[in-house]
């Protein structure tokens, strides 16, 4: 056992050795690194050895690693006791922040992952609507709840099907995937099926296929049709919600849905989710309403309080986002002066992309040369930068990165 490696090690009592696919390192032919601790931009490994991290915990980190205001807050709430399954001020100072902060949440219910802010919403939407069908977009990730496991992005997309097996099919058989950016395929799916569909579900920014940006006026378009067919539009803001903005991607592009789900950022490193929208919607939930939700760690107040305080730091630092998009978007500029790859980029998120070709929905992204991935994730590794382990996701600066740090990536 001594000698196994940790990755062998972990491989004998954890399937696949990882507790989430894509940290697998699957077919790029190292083992996953063991990671040891995190500091600012860098996390450090198991044998000492120290990494520019591009990856933040899939976004979570904005603030970069071990931000010492989250470490202070955190510490202190320790001291307090860990879980109370009973109501604390942190949920009501924590919703309030979030109400104030996202332009359509009136009401907010923490969970604690973004796959279950997602079930909720989806539950919600097809209590509220009484219909059925769902409309999701192909490459965008929602999480690993069986109605979204169609035509998947993030760790899905590296499937040889399309889809996961254990999968009920008349599960999916309610959930319609259609080509992100083509607002010619959602208009005519609409005009066929509009009084069977409870919700459009979507990343508005999409970045689990890589990022892709949205053409203009595409969100405004899907805004105005399921408006009309009084359709719920979700918008799946579990990592743009906080990192484009205080009011995430709905403020950004001034396009509002009825409910937000959250994740990542909100809880400052620790599991927090949170679906909030309009009242009306929102009141459907047990115990005022007939549609059920319920977690036993819901509302932690260890995780209240890391979230809390990094609300509290992005609202009364608002200025960073500005600095992180032009940090991003002068490396994007430098980055097309000298590679051919195509790159895309939006506030402090970006992907290089390893093709030439531009990239607007799943399909484009699928065109990628993976032995050309795995070269370049390789050589990122050895010169001591770690970008997320797959084609197929984004990459994240934290206020913690400089334009120094992102300029090592132009090798
Ligand atoms: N929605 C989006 C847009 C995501 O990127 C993710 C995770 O990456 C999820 C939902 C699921 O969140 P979680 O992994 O916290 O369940």
């Amino acid at each position: 056992m001594e000698s196994d490696s940790l990755f062998t090690q972990a491989n004998k009592v954890i399937p696949g050795g990882v507790n989430s696919p894509v940290r697998a390192f699957k077919g790029l032919g190292i083992d996953p690194i063991f990671i040891d601790r995190g500091q600012g931009s860098r996390i450090v490994d198991t044998q000492g050895q120290s990494y520019l991290d591009f990856c933040l915990s899939w976004g979570a980190l904005i603030t970069g690693h071990a931000h010492p205001e989250i470490i202070n807050a955190v510490s202190a709430a320790l001291l307090k006791g860990t879980s109370f399954g009973a109501p604390t001020i942190l949920e009501t100072q924590m919703a309030t922040l979030v109400c104030d902060l996202v332009p359509s949440i009136e009401k907010v219910r923490f969970v604690s992952s973004g796959t279950e802010a997602v079930m909720t919403a989806l539950r919600l939407a097809r209590g509220f609507t009484r219909r059925q069908k769902i409309i999701k977009f192909d490459g965008c990730y929602h999480g690993h709840s069986d109605a979204m496991l169609a035509e998947a992005g993030s760790g899905v997309a590296d499937l040889p099907l399309s889809s996961s097996q254990g999968v009920s099919e008349c599960v999916t058989a309610d959930t319609l995937s259609l080509p992100y950016n083509d607002i010619g395929a959602f208009e005519s799916l609409i005009a066929q099926s509009a009084d069977q569909v409870a919700a459009v579900i979507m990343e508005p920014v999409p970045a689990n296929m890589g990022l892709v940006v949205p053409h203009e006026g595409y969100l405004a378009r899907i805004r105005e049709l399921t408006q009309y067919y009084g359709i719920i539009l979700i918008f799946d803001e579990v990592i743009t919600g906080f990192r484009l903005g205080l009011g995430g991607a709905q403020e950004y592009f001034g396009v509002y849905p009825d409910l937000t789900c959250l994740g990542k950022i909100i809880g400052g490193g620790f599991p927090v989710g949170a679906v909030g929208g309009r009242s009306d919607i929102m009141c459907q939930l047990a115990p005022l309403g007939p549609v059920y939700q319920a977690g036993t760690l819901s509302g932690n107040p260890i995780a209240m309080t890391a979230g809390l305080s990094t609300l509290r730091y992005l609202a009364t630092h608002s200025h960073i986002y500005k600095d992180l998009e032009s940090r991003v978007t002068q490396f994007a500029d430098a980055w097309r002066k000298s590679s051919p790859l195509t790159i895309t980029s939006l506030g402090s998120m970006f992907t290089i992309f390893n093709t030439s070709q531009a990239v607007n929905n799943f399909s484009d992204a699928k065109k990628q040369d993976f032995a050309l991935f795995k070269k370049r994730f390789l050589e990122y590794v050895n010169k001591g930068m770690y970008t997320p382990p797959s084609m197929f996701e984004t990459s994240f600066i934290s206020t913690e990165h400089t334009y120094e740090d992102l300029r090592q990536l132009l090798g």
